[in-house]
């Protein structure tokens, strides 16, 4: 059976294979290769334990391994670019290129432009948020990169974030590389529960722990879909503040509920005690690299210049890109366009697993997003179970992928959004027998 990494490992060790073959009919071949590992050896010792605390995560072993021909996958939570305007973003690119070329492609400030953090202030107030002021925005390279200076400028070693369990893996990989240490708190099919909220925060604190941010994805979350209950939103607010928490609320899936009112995040009545991240990768694309912070204005130096330390600038051409697209074009409508899509496309799976996954098989009926979140019986480890799902034509994420503990999960994730409604049916009709086989062992 295949290890989880054999498909990095095999592109490396070909890599090197060749390398020396080369070398060899050079007729160096030995000393070269005795002098890179004792090289490894040498500079293993140098490593950051920060480094070592980096993990290639599961996720990026399955997206190789989706990229086989032949394969459905379920596992990459990519959008679905084929529904923007490409011929006209290239005429604005070339214009771009053409008219600005020296402002495009120079640096610019470690803020953001002025004109873009103006417009992610609109954009903000479509996601619910009417009071941002663009002197507060930092536009960063994608919401990852604000994560990551959220990080740096809150935790030192062994400090406490609080987070979802199940929860984005990417934050994890973040977290991680700045030896936090990460708690799950409780949560259910309405989101965190702000009685374990409370229970968890008392707990730490009397063992004597520094908690710095409840990190959380209350809109569709990454990987389970589910949406925090609006009537749990302040509650979990006031819990923080009470205790000193500031919560980092990454919101780049609010804007694609499938329909009705969106819910408020938590950051629209608590200006001072919520830092807010947002991103165009969802509702644009992610390649720009396009995401940003709303920072509570007396944090907003502090992070900024972090920012800056990491960065110099965000992208000033990807920047203008933008720019011209929100101003030009109808992006509202745009976003309606990917709603649609989405829920088209979340209702084919749905369907499909009504259709046909084992009675014992549960899964969640998100409202919006891009995921939904598999629950197999009790002691059934979804791991194991990407290689047969390959053998069977089928990729998804196991849920082990997206736990702190990296414990063994009976959960997996299947995302539907950059998956036609048929071949989300032929995954899922795969996928069923591979599951149903599991249970019966
Ligand atoms: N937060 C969540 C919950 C995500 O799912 C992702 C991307 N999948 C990100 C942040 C990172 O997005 P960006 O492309 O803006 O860095």
């Amino acid at each position: 059976m295949n290890t989880p990494s054999s498909g990095a490992n095999a592109a490396a060790e070909t890599l090197s294979e060749e390398a020396l073959d080369a070398l060899s009919r050079a007729g160096t071949a030995a000393a070269t290769a005795d002098t890179a590992g004792a090289a490894a050896h040498r500079h293993e010792a140098l490593l950051s334990s920060r480094a070592a605390n980096i993990k290639q995560s599961a996720v990026r072993d399955v997206f190789e391994i989706s990229m086989q021909p032949g394969l459905v996958s379920l596992a990459g939570g990519n959008p679905y670019l084929q529904s923007l305007p490409l011929d006209r973003l290239a005429k604005t690119a070339a214009a771009i290129i053409a008219e600005h070329g020296l402002e495009a492609l120079q640096y610019g400030g470690g803020q953001g432009t002025q004109e873009l953090r103006e417009q992610i202030c609109a954009v903000m107030a479509a996601e619910g948020i009417l009071d941002a002021d663009p002197e507060n925005v930092v536009i960063t390279a994608g919401s990852q990169s604000a994560q990551d200076v959220a990080a740096k400028v809150f935790c030192d070693p062994g400090d406490v974030i609080l987070l979802e369990d199940p929860t984005y893996v990417g934050a994890l990989n973040t977290f991680e590389a700045y030896e936090v240490d990460i708690q799950p708190v409780a949560g259910d099919e309405y989101g965190l529960i702000p009685s374990a909220l409370q229970k968890t925060i008392a707990e730490l604190q009397a063992a004597g722990k520094r908690i710095k941010l409840l990190y959380t994805i209350p809109n569709f979350n990454n990987p389970s879909g589910v949406m925090l209950a609006p009537e749990r939103r302040q509650e979990i607010v006031d819990i923080c503040r009470e205790a000193n928490i500031l919560v980092l609320e990454d919101n780049p899936y609010g804007l694609l509920k499938f329909d009705g009112v969106l819910p408020e995040p938590l950051r629209a009545a608590n200006p001072e005690d919520v830092l807010y991240l947002g991103s165009f990768s969802k509702i644009f694309a992610p390649g720009l690299r396009i995401g940003w912070a709303l920072v509570p204005a007396h944090l907003k130096q502090r992070y900024y210049l972090a920012s800056e330390a990491v960065t110099l600038c965000p992208p000033t051409f990807s920047q203008l890109l933008v720019s011209d697209y929100l101003r030009n074009y109808d992006w509202r409508g745009q976003i309606s366009t990917y709603r649609t899509l989405y829920a088209e496309r979340c209702a084919a799976l749905l369907a499909a697993l009504e259709e046909f996954m084992p009675a014992e098989v549960s899964w969640t009926r998100p409202e919006g997003g891009f995921f939904v979140w598999l629950t197999l019986p009790e002691g059934i480890d979804s791991y194991p179970l990407l290689y047969t799902g390959i053998d069977a034509g089928v990729v998804f994420v196991p849920g082990a992928a997206f736990s702190a503990s990296h414990a063994p999960s009976n959960k997996l994730r299947l995302a539907f959004s950059a998956v036609p409604a048929e071949t989300l049916r032929e995954g899922v009709r795969r996928l069923a027998p591979v599951l149903a086989e599991a249970i019966a062992a």
